[in-house]
């Protein structure tokens, strides 16, 4: 992991942002609603406390319920519809998941698990030295 300031955005620049590293912990999170909100087969995230993120813009959001029934938010790009992070009511709710891909190099950071392989689909593979996880990762936050 870098200790350099992570910056990154989304793909029209509208919105950018920069993190006081370090990330608490990065996945491949497989979940049926990463799936939907990405069109991808899964996407790579990482955490953070809410003040290690200052952003530049103002994203729009869409909520829905999680898994375990608490509410999820997503921030993305009004213009472009890049996604940018996600919030919710999670463990610690000062908790910020980043969406990997929105760093200008994601090279900076690595996955260090899978989640949510219960929803994985077949054609996906991944890092067959990475802890996998049928659901969430238990993690002392
Ligand atoms: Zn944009
Ligand atoms: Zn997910």
């Amino acid at each position: 992991m870098t200790d350099q300031p992570l910056i990154g955005g989304c793909l029209c620049g509208d919105i950018r942002y920069q993190i006081t590293p370090p990330a608490l912990f990065v996945s491949q999170c497989c979940c049926k609603d990463c799936q939907k909100a990405t069109g991808t087969g899964h996407t790579t995230i990482f955490g953070l406390r809410s003040q290690q993120l200052q952003l530049q813009g103002t994203p729009k959001t869409y909520t829905n319920a999680g898994e375990s029934g608490g509410s999820v938010t997503r921030h993305f790009c009004g213009e472009c519809g890049g996604r940018l992070y996600t919030t919710g009511d999670l463990p610690g709710d000062t908790i910020v998941i980043m969406q990997a891909g929105s760093l200008d190099d994601p090279n900076l950071i690595s996955p260090e698990s899978v989640i949510y392989t219960k929803d994985a689909v077949t054609w996906d593979v991944f890092d067959p030295a990475l802890p996998q996880f049928e659901a969430r990762q238990p993690r002392s936050l």
